[in-house]
């Protein structure tokens, strides 16, 4: 294909046309420095007609780094001995959620590995706990990323006060998938976003870039993305962690994140898009809100001892990532923060939308 097909795609996006799946391997193939900034521009601008100039920050307690799992490209595997970690009490859970509040974020982001401390037999109750005293300390939405649970923990977690469930897949692909997270059930993890949607949540899906898969595997899951009616879709960047079996794996140029995160816009218009503080820090901010981005994560406050999930320690204990950090950059990028009532206005008639789709 060449300029003037670009321009009939990007046109058909515009004017909210479905694209097919070779439009869209289309244009995750795009190299050319021009044909990648029309591809940004029009991402750009669905965005605005959609959220205007706006974001939303997801403030992020990544609260244990102990996990069962081997996935092969987190530093955070069972295996890593060398990886630092930490379990933090649920007072300090509470402190960091009412620090991140006070800060002005949008959202309370609660993560862990699979810790069986806080999910297993006799301890099962304690995530719950978690996410049950964080929602009774703050007036924020909380979203949840445990990782896998089973079926029957979905109804408590919405009842606990959990807003949103997220858990990536990271690839469509099952091959790849077994090799990305050897010992793990796809279906056990795609199901996570079907039984936290039957359950009343919104859900998050994700992929990373650069693991191995071809063009056509990130067509295949931003596809993959719409059928499973998540609300929230990211891509990041794979980094090579130490002490892991991808360790010697280079990453991708990071504009591969960038056109896959354009090109999500261009197919879920209306659905949030984060650019991410985990991969290359607060100066990856700028770029990402260009490729159509509305959502900045991983925002950190600084000092308190707690690590990032793809880069444990960038721009962490320097402040970079901290709310007022990031409200400062906001201000030369010509975008604002969006006012909380208008994240909670969205969030609430999707979840109404849910209600009635679950109850059809
Ligand atoms: S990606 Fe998540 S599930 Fe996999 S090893 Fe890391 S913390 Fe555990």
């Amino acid at each position: 294909m060449n300029t003037t097909a670009l321009d009939t795609i990007l046109d058909k996006a515009w004017y909210q046309g479905s694209l097919t799946k070779e439009e869209i391997t289309f244009l995750l193939s795009l190299q050319d420095g021009e044909d990648v900034t029309k591809l940004f521009r029009t991402a750009r601008a669905i965005k605005e007609r959609n959220f205007g100039n706006r974001v939303f920050l997801y403030g992020f307690v990544y609260f244990s780094t102990y996990c069962r799992n081997n996935c092969s490209f987190c530093f955070y595997r069972q295996s890593n001995k060398e990886s630092f970690r930490y379990r933090k009490t649920k007072e300090d859970i509470i402190q960091l959620a009412c620090a991140l509040e006070d800060a002005g974020v949008h959202l309370i982001d609660l993560t862990m590995g699979e810790d069986p401390l806080f999910n297993d037999g006799a301890r099962s109750e304690a995530l719950l706990e978690i996410v049950q005293a964080v929602d009774d300390s703050v007036e924020l939405p909380i979203m949840a990323s445990p990782g896998v649970l089973r079926e029957d923990r979905f109804a408590s977690m919405h009842d606990a006060g959990t807003d949103w469930f997220a858990c990536y897949q990271e690839t469509h692909n099952r091959d790849l998938f077994t090799r990305l997270r050897p010992h793990q059930d796809y279906d056990l993890r795609y199901n996570q976003k079907v039984w936290a949607q039957r359950a009343g949540m919104l859900t998050e899906e994700g992929i990373m870039i650069g693991v191995g898969e071809t063009i056509r595997d990130r067509a295949e899951s931003i596809i993959m993305m719409g059928l499973q009616g998540v609300q929230q879709v990211r891509a990041m960047t794979f980094v090579p962690q130490t002490n892991t079996p991808m360790e010697k794996k280079r990453s991708p140029p990071f504009r591969e994140e960038l056109v896959t995160m354009a090109v999500m816009r261009l197919v879920h218009q209306n659905k949030l898009i984060p650019a991410s503080l985990d991969i290359e820090g607060v100066k990856g901010l700028r770029p990402r809100l260009e490729a159509g981005a509305n959502v900045i994560t991983s925002i950190i406050p600084p000092q308190k001892g707690l690590a990032g999930v793809a880069q444990p320690e960038l721009d962490i204990d320097t402040g970079e990532r901290s709310p007022t950090n990031i409200e400062e950059m906001l201000e030369g990028l010509n975008v604002t923060i969006a006012p909380l009532s208008e994240y909670r206005g969205l969030i609430n008639s999707w979840k109404r939308r849910l209600t009635v789709e679950v109850l059809a």
